[in-house]
């Protein structure tokens, strides 16, 4: 392992903007975790994933270690499900392909979400009506101020809507290593979302976790930028959960407002509504834009600072609190 300094972090995140990082490792073991740390005993630790959940407003003053720990294998097995292990710096997406090829079912609505393995955890990422908190048995990550490796059961992670103990008590003490999923072997699609039910729908086919799979990338391709092709880091914004009330306060003065019960007393109201409606849907203000075909992706056209993409933000959360009185919240991770 090497420890590089004045790093450049342009190609380390998807949304494209300039930064660097004093130090930077590449990391392939918790061992070389555990070397990295203690040769900067003094340096602030930030540990990166597929940098595709993240703005970069500054330079960051301290060591960047990214995962390159690599593997994907069935680790157990019994009549009904598998258990899936895999090493933090794999892509995520690699490891969604190797679950479907070895048949077994329940990721596949998790499929073309960018970014690594270590990092699925740490905000739960979900979509489709699915999150990896259904999936996951454990985590296990080196403790970043002892060294010492620990072992998270699902319920020690307390995940919740895109959020975990890894964002909350815990938020940059732990470097990810590996994670173990509990799959099943038995088909049991979740193909009840508007869209992908049409589609699904639509299709002569019988169903597999493959075809679920290519639908849903086909919806995705057809809405989301490409990272390789327009920066973005997806969902900037996270939905908003109000009470039942708010809702239909807010509902009886927008008629139109889209809600899906959450649990008990509380609905989720999607932010790609409230933004379009307050008219930022395809804004462009130099090179940091609202993404035209899908409101709740800030974009980097080309040369748009983090700075840039994090006013961009500001104003709309103001101008949707001004409208609506609803405080957005940000998914993407501001350095
Ligand atoms: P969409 O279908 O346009 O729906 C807008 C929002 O309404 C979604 O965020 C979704 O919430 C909610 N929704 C729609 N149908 C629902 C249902 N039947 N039950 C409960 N909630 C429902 O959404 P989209 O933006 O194209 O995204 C589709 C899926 O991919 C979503 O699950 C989304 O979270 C996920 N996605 C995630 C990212 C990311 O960066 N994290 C980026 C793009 C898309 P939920 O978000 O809670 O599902």
């Amino acid at each position: 392992m090497q420890i590089l300094e004045n790093f450049p972090l342009k190609n380390l995140n998807t949304l494209g903007v300039e930064a660097f990082s004093r130090y930077f490792a590449l990391v392939e073991s918790a061992e070389e975790v555990r070397a990295a740390i203690t040769s900067l005993p003094h340096a602030g630790v930030f540990v990166l994933g597929g940098g595709s959940n993240i703005v970069f407003t500054r330079d960051f003053d301290g060591l960047i270690l990214k995962s390159s720990l690599k593997g994907i294998r069935i680790s157990g097995s019994d009549e009904d499900h598998a258990l899936v292990e895999s090493y933090s710096g794999e892509e995520w997406q690699d490891l969604v392909e190797f679950c479907i090829s070895q048949d077994l079912f329940g990721i596949e609505n998790l499929t073309s979400i960018p970014g690594s393995v270590g990092a699925a955890p740490i905000q739960n990422i979900g979509a489709y009506g699915v999150e990896i908190k259904d999936l996951l048995q454990s985590v296990e990550a080196v403790d970043l101020t002892t060294g010492e490796t620990k072992i998270f059961s699902k319920s020690d992670c307390r995940f919740g809507y895109r959020n975990s103990i890894f964002k909350q008590e815990l938020k940059g003490r732990y470097f990810v290593t590996r994670i173990i999923l509990k799959l099943s072997k038995r088909p049991a699609f979740k193909i009840g979302y508007g869209e992908l039910q049409q589609k699904i729908a639509d299709l002569k086919e019988p169903l597999s976790a493959r075809l679920v799979a290519s639908v849903i990338n086909g919806i995705r391709a057809a809405k989301l930028p490409d990272p390789r092709e327009i920066g973005n880091c997806g969902s900037f914004f996270k939905n908003c959960v109000v009470t039942q009330d708010i809702y239909e306060t807010l509902k009886a003065e927008n008629p139109a407002l889209p809600g899906y019960p959450e649990k008990e007393g509380w609905v989720k109201i999607p932010s790609a509504w409230l933004i379009e409606a307050c008219g930022w849907k395809g804004y462009r203000s130099g090179d940091a834009a609202v993404y035209p075909k899908h409101a709740l992706i800030l974009v980097n056209y080309g040369n748009a600072t983090g700075a840039d993409i994090y006013r961009l933000s500001e104003e709309i959360i103001a101008a949707i609190h001004q409208r609506f009185g609803l405080l957005l919240e940000r998914e993407a991770q501001i350095v």
